[in-house]
């Protein structure tokens, strides 16, 4: 029997790694939508490649040059919101959700809506809306598997143990490419620096949050939605050989981990397998002995400001993790153009997070909702961005 699979954000890191499974095990899936943001040539010679059922764009003025690129296809196509959602809403096995961003929201809950199986990458549907995610999730029979590495490991080693039984859960972080830097090197880091990602080859943005490590920020928010813990029994160590990636702590003293090579393969695998394990052709398997060592370190938050503010979030709850998510996504991108120094991501969320700290307390109810404060957040931090760049 084959699965059907559609893939949101097909275009994208996580995109290709999937689209790269789906290919070598051709014989277990079909690929139904292909759905990307802008980039039309892209996204129609991937959608040929895979012989989709469908191809939506975002943007609705690429329609045109989708239509072109995919003409004598015979693949039927479309570009912007209505035309995701049709995409959406065709039939699917699996809907990987790898949309980068806030714009993943909407996509990615109307797939949780129809009760589809969701292989989720995008951590900014739970950091943005985890409490509306999670209760839809329930209230309409989805099945979220986590894709992030991070959390895949860490569904692997709690395997049926209730999370009562669990003291903590630790996810690891590289460390990235800053990790032996002082802070005055930090303070001077370009974007192509930030970018070098030590151990994972990931989009732009991720690489960037893997630098300041509001990465594992989000990835603790993340966790405390998807398997319920609070706070207080979640943290983050670097571990530079991004081996061990998730370790869960019983009430008992044992430990349990999930490890792995550092491909992004192997938890998508584990979440297009459904309960059977796929092999992944050209992929490296893990050689402890050539690893040699395993090292772990304490994060640390003076150099690297951006968990501790994401901490910080995770425990006020609310709304302050939305308002966190847009802050950063306006800070990153403004630090990718050159405009704002490494540190100035850190000082632009945390102005930003006390600004709204009194105005949005609670969770967000719903998508819209959380999408309404994403849109403020984002327009007081980029009315912010001058005087940062003046100071
Ligand atoms: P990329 O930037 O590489 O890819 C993003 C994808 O989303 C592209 O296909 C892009 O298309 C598409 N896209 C952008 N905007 C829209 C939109 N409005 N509607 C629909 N599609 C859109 O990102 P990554 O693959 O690195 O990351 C995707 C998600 O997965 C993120 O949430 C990230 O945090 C998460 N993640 C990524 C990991 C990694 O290793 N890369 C690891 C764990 C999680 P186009 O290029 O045409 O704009
Ligand atoms: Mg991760």
């Amino acid at each position: 029997m084959a699965f059907t699979v559609s893939v949101l954000g097909a275009t994208g890191s996580i995109g290709r790694s999937t689209t790269d499974l789906l290919a070598q095990h051709a014989d277990r899936f079909r690929v139904g939508a292909v759905v990307g943001g802008r980039d039309a040539q892209a996204l129609a010679k991937l959608a040929r490649e895979m012989k989709a059922e469908f191809a939506a764009l975002a943007d609705e003025s690429a329609g045109p040059a989708l239509a072109e690129a995919l003409a004598g296809s015979g693949i039927p196509n479309g570009a912007g919101e209505s035309a995701v959602l049709e995409a959406v809403a065709r039939d699917a096995d699996i809907v990987v959700a790898a949309v980068s961003g806030a714009a993943g929201l909407k996509p990615t809950h109307a797939a949780l809506r129809l009760g589809r199986t969701v292989a989720l990458a995008n951590k900014e549907s739970l950091v943005c809306a985890g409490e509306a995610f999670m209760r839809d999730a329930k209230r309409y029979g989805a099945t979220l598997l986590p894709v992030d590495s991070e959390h895949n490991a860490l569904a692997q080693a709690l395997g049926h143990g209730p999370v009562s039984d669990v003291a903590k859960m630790t996810i690891t972080a590289s460390g990235g490419p800053f990790r032996t830097w002082t802070r005055e090197r930090i303070a001077a880091a370009t974007a192509a620096e930030a970018a070098a990602h030590p151990t994972w080859s990931m989009g732009m943005k991720i690489n960037i949050d893997s630098a300041s490590l509001m990465n594992k920020g989000l990835e603790l928010i993340e966790a405390h939605h998807l398997f319920g813990l609070g706070h207080d029994r979640l943290d983050a160590i670097v571990h530079p050989q991004s081996i061990v990636h998730g370790l869960v702590y019983w009430l008992d003293g044992a430990v349990t981990a999930g490890l792995a090579m550092p491909d992004m393969r192997v938890p998508i695998a584990h979440c297009l397998g459904l309960g059977e394990r796929l092999t992944i052709a050209r992929g490296r398997p893990l050689d402890l002995a050539a690893a040699g060592s395993l090292t772990f370190e304490p994060v640390d938050e003076d150099r690297f400001p951006c968990l501790r503010i994401a901490r910080a979030a995770l425990h006020d709850g609310g709304a302050a993790p939305t308002v966190m998510n847009a802050a950063n996504e306006i800070a990153v991108a403004a630090f990718i153009r050159g405009e704002i120094a490494f540190y100035g991501i850190a000082d632009l969320v945390e102005r930003t997070c006390e600004h709204f700290s009194g105005i949005h307390r609670t969770a967000p109810e719903d998508v819209d909702a959380a999408l309404a404060i994403d849109a403020e957040a984002r327009a007081w931090s980029a009315q912010a961005l001058p005087r940062l760049r003046a100071a």
